[in-house]
């Protein structure tokens, strides 16, 4: 990972198990955004065979990819003390300007629609085919992302509660 190389799967599959073989997942656990491919699901599926564990649920939470697009591109961020902000959900005092150190306030690299766009790409490439990978075992549950943070939350805990 220092050298910016690719982490290969079995190895990302061995430390999450080794992770999960912890006292404190022994009431269950939650993976957010893993696993990201199907050679990583079916290498965690094996891993967890292997202690007698399985996946409970996978969780979709669903967002329009326009929708992603215009939330990242309503962030700002201030490049001086780390504090983000969003336009219209996180706004500042005065617009443009860090409430914070009152730095001047970017939109990053990472958050520019043409960049969302690129990893929208490899998502829907690499991370979609997820989807059918788990309606096939009948654990796939769908959520509303486009609903607000507590919401989406909310149906989510009760997913799990069940
Ligand atoms: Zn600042």
């Amino acid at each position: 990972m220092d050298q910016g190389l690719l982490v290969p799967d079995e190895l990302v599959v061995d430390l999450v198990v080794d992770r999960v073989k912890q006292e404190d997942c022994v009431n269950g656990y939650v993976f957010d955004g893993f696993p990201r491919t199907i050679p990583q699901a079916e290498a965690l599926d094996s891993a967890l065979k292997a202690i007698n564990e399985k996946i409970d649920f996978a969780v979709n939470v669903e967002v329009p990819d326009s929708n992603i697009v215009d939330r990242m591109s309503g962030r700002r961020a201030c490049l001086n003390c780390g504090a983000t902000y969003h336009l219209e959900h996180i706004p500042t005092k005065v617009e443009g300007i860090c409430d914070v150190c009152s730095s001047e306030l970017v939109l990053r690299d990472d958050d520019k629609p043409e960049t969302v766009l690129k990893r929208l790409k490899v998502y829907h490439e690499q991370t979609q085919p997820l989807i059918d990978f788990y309606k096939n075992q009948g654990i796939l549950v769908e959520v509303d992302g486009t609903k607000d943070m507590a919401e989406v939350f909310s149906d989510i805990v009760s997913i799990l509660e069940q």
